[in-house]
Formats: structure tokens, sequence, C-alpha cells
């Protein structure tokens, strides 16, 4: 285990020393948990930042804040803009993303995508918790790659960890998590669109569970077509829940 922790602070290092603008999109999942407390403990002056959708459930508000008490490594929050989630919601309803995927792509672009370029805007490169076994789709990422989508180099220094491992540092380092994650939700995201799993379920099924499997994704990490989930915590490499019990309690 200390030789995986050992080369993600290598990789973090390296991100820090070739590209002094990296900064480090956490969407406060258990493996961006991981990292951030990676990032404080070795003092590695990677900027943090998160979206506040302005939908998130309120045990993702609290993590927020367990965050910046925790941690000397400022958290930034970035937020949509008020005019154009007015403007949505004054064309599609408050709740209007059930209604369409397109209505739903549009949420998420205002909520989610629109501030992200924004975060990273003027950064050269961008940390990230994706692990390899999330997805079958993640099976060609590398640790280290440009990222034309947003025209810088991403790092994924987690990559080859598993959910055990992810899981076995947040223990032995009494890491702070998502107290949803007890609760059977493996992937978090908003309130409204995330609903918990049972086992057997894929660990995506409570995302945008209306939705045929194929159209769920808000746009953060796609490249070239292909879906990639943001999901957290996810739980076996086949991406199904297994057993239902609290994913945390599971053994490494
Ligand atoms: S996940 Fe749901 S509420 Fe959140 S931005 Fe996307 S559509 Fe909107």
């Amino acid at each position: 285990m200390q030789q995986k922790i050992d080369q993600v602070v290598d990789v973090l290092q390296q991100a820090v020393r070739d590209f002094p603008q990296v900064c480090f999109a956490s969407s406060l999942g258990a493996e961006d948990m991981v990292l951030t407390d990676l990032i404080d403990k070795h003092r590695l002056g990677i900027e943090m930042f998160s979206l506040d959708t302005g939908r998130l459930p309120q045990e993702t508000y609290s993590l927020m804040q367990a965050v910046s008490e925790r941690y000397s490594t400022p958290l930034k929050v970035y937020f949509p803009d008020n005019a154009a989630v007015e403007n949505y919601v004054a064309q599609n309803g408050v709740n209007g993303f059930y209604g369409s995927i397109a209505s739903r792509k549009a949420c998420c672009f205002v909520r989610k995508v629109e501030p992200l370029r924004r975060a990273l805007n003027g950064k050269c490169a961008w940390v990230t918790g994706l692990r390899r076994a999330q997805a079958v789709t993640r099976g060609n990422l590398e640790v280290s790659s440009f990222d034309a989508d947003f025209g810088l180099q991403k790092f994924n220094p987690l990559l080859d960890w598993s959910h055990k491992d992810v899981w076995a540092y947040i223990r032995n380092n009494d890491v702070p998590y998502n107290k949803l994650h007890d609760e059977f939700y493996p992937s978090l995201g908003c309130a409204p669109c995330t609903r918990s799993v049972t086992p057997g379920e894929d660990i995506r099924a409570g995302r945008w569970w209306w939705e045929d499997p194929e159209s769920r994704e808000c746009g953060l990490h796609t490249s070239k077509g292909t879906q990639v989930a943001h999901g957290f915590g996810v739980s076996a490499s086949s991406g199904v829940l297994k057993q239902r019990v609290p994913i945390f309690l599971e053994k490494s």
C-alpha cells in the first residue's frame, strides 16, 4: 500500500514540477478525498476546487465544510452563472431535467460544465481521481495525457488503485468522506439525479436512472464521444454492486 501511495505522490510532484499552473478538480467523492489528503499532507501547493451545482445533497455540503476545517489547503468552490441558471429554470422549470435528455444535459452544462471550464481557465494541467476499474471505457486512460476536450494536461494518479485501496487509505488515515457512501450511494452527484443502488445493479445505476445507460454522462470527463463515468466509491471492476453492505466496510 505504501508503494502505491508513494507512486501517487510522485505523480503529483511531477505534475507540479512540469505544470506549475496545475489544479485538482475535487468532486468530493472517495477517490478525491484520498487525493485531497495527500495534496494537503505533502504540502504540494496544488490548487483544489469543487463545483457547487446548487443541487447537491446536504451530506456533500457537510463534507465540503469538513474539508475546509480539516485541511490547510483551501478548497475553492465554483458556482454556476446565476443568469444562466435563471434562464434555464425559466425555460425548463426548476426540475426540468426529468423531462428530456436534452433538458438534462442543458442543466448539467449550466451547473457543471460551464463552471468547470471557468475553473480550468488559465490552467495548464488538472488532476482527477479517475480509476481504471470504474468503467470499461477507462481501460485506455493513462496516468498522464493531454486532455483535448479542455486543452490541458490531465493527471489520473489513482488510475490503477482498486476500490479497496481507496477505502483502505480512507480508513487508515481517518479521511473524511461523504456519509451517503454508507447508504449505498457508490456514485454521488446532484440530489435530484442520484439514488441509492441495490446488489446486482451497476454502480452507475443510481445516476440519472430514468435515462438509457448510454446517455448518462454529464460532460465533465468525456473524450472523443466516449462516455466516462464520473463515479465515486466504485465498488468493483465489473461496475456492479455485489453486496448490500456499506461500501466503506468492504474488506480490503
Ligand atoms: S445532475 Fe441533475 S441537477 Fe445536477 S446539473 Fe445535472 S441535471 Fe442538473
